[in-house]
């Protein structure tokens, strides 16, 4: 495809004027807002406002007169849409790690007697940490490790919860989250889902797949800023049932009351633990508009062409240089990403990093490119292969500058 062909993408996109929403460095190319969402431009102007008008004015009045208290549930609702639940379903607490820890646990309670819990041997570390820990805890379970391929056979009657998240951090390979819901629930199983590259990715239905748990991540696709709180949801029908762990006093159902013995709130409050972090929940609130009116169909999209996109102007590249396509080429199975192998991955992503093209690794050989459709343009694409190609021709990536790992990779 010529760069004419592509920047005609650009003018035909209906997502086009989204990007002008966003804050983005000048002659950066960005392609890890899969890691770290980029910077909305109206979240600027509302901490701006929370910090001088909300904190600095009105002080302790604001969590009755801007409606703080409310915060993680407002801000859960606004989430709610993107992933196909009910309003009342999503709330918005603590890290992904704390909330699956939440609903893990809640889930194992739900299915007595039944001592395994199976999950994807690649599945995030801190899915399986937490899930090593509960099993830990509670001393009554064991975790079930297996590949993708073996999740299936694996599901039998002593499995009390499938863990699963549903695009692979490495690969970009997305599971059939429906197919495998049904398959569980068929086997008395429950299900929990990690949306951390789902959510404001493409268009999620949780409902409509009878998910029972999910959780997700507020700073990735959601773009809510470094360490931005995380959302869980809790299908209607299992929160009644589901039983908070960590009770902390803004999940009891009337915490103004002070009294000593803990009530779980009603609603889903009950699995909030300590004070909201409202810095960071306004942020994401902000964030958030930037959704408004957004058809999600239309995202999801323009995500395929961008990562198709990606994956055909690569071609030359990939069998020049032994870049090895990890990301199915099937859009089903595909999430917002695009992954290469290569054994100098590393070093070649950092020169491309100084180059301006943003995209990071992991261990041991992955190269990786989140596809953002509200901010990134074909055109982008087009730039980013093309620098790719200069830093592998001129060989900049040998510079020893490049070789050097840094803490966050
Ligand atoms: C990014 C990510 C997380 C992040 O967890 P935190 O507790 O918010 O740091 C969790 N799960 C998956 C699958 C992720 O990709």
């Amino acid at each position: 495809m010529t760069l004419a062909e592509i920047k005609s993408l650009d003018q035909a996109d209906p997502l086009a004027a989204k990007r002008e929403e966003f804050l983005l460095p000048e002659g950066v190319i960005y392609l890890d807002g899969n890691s770290l969402g980029a910077l909305p431009k109206r979240v600027v102007a509302r901490m701006a406002q929370v910090i001088q008008q909300e904190w600095g004015q009105s002080l302790i009045k604001s969590w009755n007169t801007h409606g703080w208290i409310d915060l993680p549930q407002r801000v859960g609702a606004r989430i709610a849409r993107l992933v196909g639940a009910e309003p009342d379903e999503v709330v918005v607490a603590d890290s992904t790690s704390v909330n699956l820890f939440k609903v893990l646990l809640a889930a194992l309670e739900l299915r007595p007697g039944r001592r395994a819990i199976l999950s994807d041997i690649a599945n995030f570390p801190t899915d399986l940490y937490i899930a090593q820990g509960i099993t830990e805890l509670l001393k009554r379970h064991e975790l079930r490790l297996v590949s993708k391929e073996e999740i299936d056979k694996s599901l039998d009657e002593e499995v009390a919860v499938l863990l699963l998240t549903e695009v692979d951090y490495r690969t970009g390979y997305r599971y059939e989250m429906a197919h495998l819901t049904r398959l569980a629930q068929q086997k008395g199983a429950l299900v929990v889902w990690d949306l951390a590259h789902s959510a404001g990715a493409f268009p999620v239905h949780l409902n409509q797949a009878q998910v029972d748990f999910a959780v997700g991540c507020g700073y990735k696709y959601l773009n809510g800023g470094p360490g931005a709180p995380a959302f869980l949801f809790v299908a209607r029908r299992h929160q009644a049932a589901t039983r908070p762990f960590l009770t902390g006093w803004m999940g009891h159902a009337d915490p103004f009351a002070f009294s000593p013995e803990y009530i779980p709130a009603e609603d889903l409050r009950r699995l909030t633990v300590g004070t909201p972090a409202i810095l960071s929940l306004s942020a994401l609130e902000a964030a958030l508009e930037v959704f408004e009116g957004v058809d999600m169909a239309l995202v999801r999209q323009k995500s395929l062409q961008l990562t198709d996109l990606f994956i055909q102007l690569m071609e030359p590249l990939a069998a020049r240089y032994g870049f090895q396509l990890a990301t199915p080429l099937e859009h089903a199975r595909r999430g917002s990403q695009v992954s290469y192998r290569h054994p100098e991955g590393y070093a070649i992503m950092q020169a491309l990093i100084a180059q301006g093209v943003v995209g990071d690794f992991r261990a041991p050989d992955i190269l990786r490119f989140g596809f953002a459709p509200l901010y990134l343009r074909f055109e982008d694409v087009y730039q980013a292969v093309h620098r790719l190609a200069q830093v592998m021709q001129s060989g900049l990536w040998r510079e020893a500058r490049f070789q050097e790992r840094a803490k966050v990779t």
